[in-house]
């Protein structure tokens, strides 16, 4: 039997393993929270999605009912009064700070999980684990990582385990919603990461992403790269995944057709304001010619 610590050897073992495991996470949280359970613009087989599952209560403690809840109420208030998490309503250093407490605080309320966290799993394991119980699975890892690792070691790599996820959600939540560039203008604040987000697993594309909240797809250029779809390409390959909606047509083609630039609309709108002024000035100028029985050739002479 392998003495306790016998990983932590090397440096870059430890290193690699927390890099490994938050990159898995990543994965759950995109594929499965957000994508499938979310917005259901895609649906895994039933064992890839109960292995998901089980990793978030693994590495974060996360109940699915509540991250779907709190997330669809994201989108239903985005950015107003409502929102759970808006840099722009609550400030942008108290969300990238202090997210993960405005998380905390909105699954405490019964009425909104009620409302928005409908569909998600309910069965036997949900409710006497998962949900019961929901800090056990990251105390279950603690005992792994101890035993891997030793005492000092195990204890660092659990604690940039357990941080890993709140730090991701307040980067998305902050960041995705005040830094960065915009594709689609959406009524929200949201914007893309892209570069900086790239090993938030295509999270960072947040913008994209509130534009078509059910498309599985959240790339909008060929130059973004979203590494979550790429993945959920993979299991469709394998037929462990069925894409209900990916956004197929081009970001020119989807911005015009449903967010038209506001200055380009704005403008539209004064041309026809214009043209009606327009035509109703004539039909004055016609009436009072009727009026007056001149045809308007005396005020020209007059
Ligand atoms: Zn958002
Ligand atoms: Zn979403």
């Amino acid at each position: 039997m392998p003495e306790i610590g016998f990983l932590a050897h090397n440096w870059w073992v430890p290193v690699l393993y927390v890099l490994l495991v938050g990159h898995f996470t990543n994965i759950c949280v995109t594929l499965y929270l957000h994508r499938s359970m979310t917005h259901q613009g895609v649906v895994f087989h039933p064992v890839v999605a109960h292995a998901m599952r089980l990793w978030l209560w693994l590495t974060t403690g996360m109940v699915t009912r509540e991250w779907v809840a709190v997330h669809r109420k994201h989108h239903a208030f985005s950015d107003r009064e409502g929102d759970p998490h808006s840099p722009a309503v609550e400030g942008f250093w108290e969300i990238m700070l202090g997210g993960v407490f405005f998380y905390r605080k909105a699954t405490k309320d019964q009425a909104m999980l009620e409302k928005y966290g409908r569909g998600c799993p309910d069965d036997w394991i949900e409710r006497n684990v998962y949900s019961r119980f929901s800090f056990a699975g990251i105390l279950i890892v603690l005992g792994v990582d101890i035993l891997l690792f030793g005492i000092g070691i195990g204890l660092l790599v659990w604690s940039f385990m357990a941080i890993w996820m709140p730090i991701m959600g307040n980067i998305i939540n902050g960041a995705g919603h005040a830094l960065g560039y915009r594709n689609f203008s959406t009524k929200d604040e949201s914007r893309n990461l892209y570069p900086w987000g790239l090993w938030i697993v295509g999270e960072e594309l947040h913008n994209n992403h509130h534009a078509d909240p059910k498309s599985a797809k959240f790339k909008a250029h060929w130059w973004e790269f979203d590494i979550g779809w790429i993945y959920i390409r993979a299991l469709s390959l394998v037929r462990l995944a069925n894409v209900i909606y990916a956004r197929g047509m081009s970001a020119k083609e989807f911005a015009r057709k449903y967010y038209a630039d506001k200055t380009e609309a704005a403008a539209r709108k004064m041309e026809e304001v214009s043209k009606k002024a327009g035509e109703a000035a004539r039909g004055i100028e016609q009436a009072m010619d009727r009026l007056d029985g001149t045809g308007g050739l005396d005020r020209a002479e007059a």
